[in-house]
């Protein structure tokens, strides 16, 4: 059985642990390093691999760290090119770590970015976060761990307002998900399966936590955090 623990979420830091019957992997590690050890209970030695989905700083802070302590990080190659010891990772490419089958592909960021398809026993976990949109359909997903920083609305209006400059407000329509793309996303893709639905990296300003995920589950019944 999955198991999901996210430590933080957002454009202040983002770091999931993710936990199988044997194994446990880091989704993103976009925060300080303490911050891991806290989550895992001080036995960060449990941790078999990272997986970072692009350089920016909120997704790879604590990577130096876990390099020290002799965890191995996965990432794009732009990621690993700016730190030691990071080891790339080729699009559509699988590895096995214990319990856990993953594949990274590529999403559309402004930076090389991955999404990773986790597969442990018969479930199977998708993370995409800071992409502009999904550019694949997947089957049989049972955790779903999909951004939804803003809605279009909230962000057009802030725009109009003066609230949010127009160069914001376009870098941040191009460079993450938002609810209603996230919402297309759902309503292309097999959601018969899923059991979890959490929204990440939901914007302070723009976005709405409670009208998000009222939104999500009324089309998928699934439990959903956000
Ligand atoms: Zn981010
Ligand atoms: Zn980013």
């Amino acid at each position: 059985m999955i198991k999901i623990k996210t430590i933080a979420s957002g454009s202040k830091g983002n770091a999931h642990i993710i936990e199988s019957e044997n194994n446990t992997i880091l989704l993103d590690a976009g925060v300080a390093f303490r911050e891991i050890q806290y989550a895992a209970g001080f036995n960060t030695a449990k941790i078999d691999a990272c997986f970072v989905t692009h350089r920016h700083g909120d997704h790879s802070n604590a990577t130096p760290m876990l390099i020290k302590r002799g965890i191995k990080v996965y990432a794009p190659k732009d990621t690993a090119d700016k730190f030691n010891g990071v080891i790339a990772l080729k699009a559509k490419e699988n590895l096995t770590i214990g319990d856990f089958k993953i594949t990274p592909f590529e999403v559309p960021h402004d930076v090389p970015c991955f999404g990773y398809l986790v597969k442990a026993g018969n479930e199977k976990l998708l993370y995409i976060v800071d992409a502009e949109y999904v550019p694949y359909t997947f089957k049989d997903i049972t955790h779903l761990m999909l951004e939804a920083n803003h809605s279009r609305d909230i962000v057009m209006d802030r725009a109009k307002e003066g609230k949010l400059s127009l160069k914001l407000a376009e870098r941040i329509l191009k460079t993450h998900i938002s609810i209603e793309a996230a919402m297309e996303f759902i309503k292309k893709n097999d959601m018969s399966r899923v059991k979890e639905i959490h929204l990440l990296h939901l914007s302070n300003d723009n976005s709405d936590a409670v009208r998000f995920k009222r939104k999500v589950q009324e089309e998928t019944g699934a439990i959903v955090y956000a």
